[in-house]
């Protein structure tokens, strides 16, 4: 595609975690040839995983410490982060934090950590990387969702996380309208059940089990799964989708 580079960086956040979605999409991504930028609020883990990314697979990788909710953190990642690595075209905004708390007790700390992080955090690094996007006139983001903003809750998170995870929605597609005029398009992930451990640890056989028995496919969602989902939104064949959710839940939710 014309304008779409070939040394070309995607910046990951929440790609710390070691069984989580974002490091292995970002192992996945720089293994089809994409150099790296891992934001995570462990700074160790985001540049272990970066020095290991770029020994596998010979591609520019570096990783940094932020709090994604925390403005100026944020944008001082994506500085630092840009000045090592190759031209920025794309960022997928894994950052986020489960809350498994029933709405009555969910006091206002919790509601602030929860929309915090999942919300503002991706608001945050999005329209940083954005500023670079336009100025370079080419661009992908990805936020990432839930199914359990689409079915209110019904797999282990609650209230104030579906409710972030439905703003991510209506926010990505108000980036989409206003930055498809600059070459940039904007998705969303709504991904199901995924096996790692943000539902409160490491997911028994049992627990799986029941997470699938509502989806049409016999299954819960592997990482694997949200990460080729990203590299299709990121890559050069999406430029003509833009502004949409892409339900990665093996049929939990249709519409
Ligand atoms: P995970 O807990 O393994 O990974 C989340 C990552 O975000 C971790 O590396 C963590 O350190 C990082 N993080 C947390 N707070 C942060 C902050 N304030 N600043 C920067 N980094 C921060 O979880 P996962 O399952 O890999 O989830 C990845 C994304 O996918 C999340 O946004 C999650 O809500 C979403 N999601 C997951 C599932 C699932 O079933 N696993 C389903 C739907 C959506």
């Amino acid at each position: 595609m014309t304008g779409f580079p070939a040394e070309r960086t995607v910046i990951l956040t929440g790609a710390g975690s070691p069984r989580g979605i974002g490091r292995y999409a970002a192992d996945h991504l720089a293994a089809a040839g994409w150099h790296v930028g891992l934001i995570d609020i462990d700074g160790d883990a985001a540049a272990a995983t970066a020095a290991g990314i770029a020994e596998r697979h010979g591609v520019c990788a570096a990783g940094v410490g932020a709090d994604v909710a925390d403005r100026e953190a944020a944008v001082a990642a994506v500085d630092a982060l840009e000045q090592q690595l190759p031209q920025l075209v794309a960022l997928v905004a894994f950052a986020g934090v489960a809350s498994p708390v029933p709405y009555l007790d969910v006091d206002e700390q919790e509601w602030r950590r929860v929309v915090a992080v999942n919300l503002d955090g991706t608001h945050w690094v999005t329209q940083r990387v954005a500023r670079s996007l336009v100025a370079h006139g080419v661009g992908r983001i990805v936020g990432i969702s839930s199914v359990s903003a689409q079915r209110g809750g019904g797999t282990y998170s609650k209230t104030p996380y579906s409710a972030a995870k439905a703003g991510i929605q209506g926010f990505i597609r108000s980036v989409a309208r206003e930055l498809g005029p600059h070459g940039i398009t904007a998705n969303v992930i709504a991904p199901g059940p995924i096996d790692t451990d943000i539902m409160g640890g490491t997911l028994s056989p049992e627990r799986k089990a029941a997470m699938a028995a509502d989806g049409v496919v016999a299954r819960i969602g592997t990482p694997h799964d949200v990460a080729a989902a990203a590299a299709y939104l990121i890559g050069p064949d999406s430029g003509f989708v833009t502004g949409q959710t892409l339900n990665v839940d093996g049929g939990l939710y249709m519409h």
